[in-house]
């Protein structure tokens, strides 16, 4: 038996997450500002509250319509490269659960899966490149492992946060391939992607939300 991620879940996992993301300001905003530009934190910021907003709305959507429209709020709410890679990724997750009315185990490997391909390409990088995909890629990845191994599904989710929390913490020995850190002298070798990082938390979040509430 899996457990069938529902729209107005994705809902409840996306309140606690911006309230994580937003409590974790000064931070995230403290490490772009060493690499980047530091406005970060206030676009996830921005677009996390702004799918709080319309939380009601969403959670009564079938999951695809659910993930396409909290792809059209980060395109159309949220600046930076951020916005664009989460918009694109999201619609993308959107296409992988086409006429699914909720995300079961498998199906949250290839939504995943998805959407670090989504980056990957419409972000013109790579795995190792210093940016969010140094999270999201190896989840995916991981995730697929465990899904093949056929590893249960607590212990399989437990694995997939830690390889999104591995992943971020993996950017700070990286020399920046992309993003505003490749600009630098440096290429902010030193420094964690803060972009990594917001994005382990929200992966970690899902995990958690799932472990907790659907097991
Ligand atoms: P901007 O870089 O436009 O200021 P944000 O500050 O919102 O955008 O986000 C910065 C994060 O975006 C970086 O930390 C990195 O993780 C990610 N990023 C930037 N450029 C790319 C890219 N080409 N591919 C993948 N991720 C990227
Ligand atoms: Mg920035």
């Amino acid at each position: 038996m899996s457990f069938e991620l529902s729209s107005r879940d994705y809902v409840a996992y996306l309140k606690k997450t911006a309230k994580h993301i937003c409590d974790s300001g000064d931070y995230i905003s403290s490490l772009d500002a060493a690499t980047g530009d530091g406005d970060h934190w206030i676009n996830m910021n921005m677009g996390l509250q702004a799918l709080v907003e319309k939380g009601d709305r969403l959670a009564e959507l079938p999951i695809d319509a659910c993930l396409r429209e909290i792809g059209m709020t980060y395109m159309s709410v949220v600046g930076g490269s951020s916005g664009v890679l989460y918009g694109g990724a999201y619609i993308a997750a959107a296409k992988s659960v086409k006429g699914m009315k909720t995300v079961d185990a498998e199906a949250l490997g290839a939504m995943l899966m998805a959407m670090a391909q989504d980056m990957i390409a419409r972000g013109k990088s790579q795995p190792g490149y210093k940016t969010m995909i140094d999270a999201i890629y190896p989840a995916a990845v991981r995730y697929q492992q465990e899904l093949e191994k056929g590893t249960p599904e607590a212990e399989l989710l437990r694995l997939v946060k830690q390889a999104a929390l591995d992943g971020a913490e993996s950017t700070r020995d990286m020399p920046a391939v992309r993003g505003r850190a490749s600009y630098q002298l440096d290429k902010g070798v030193g420094h964690l992607d803060p972009g990594a990082v917001s994005m382990s938390y929200q992966l970690s979040d899902l995990c958690d939300y799932i472990l907790e509430n659907l097991m």
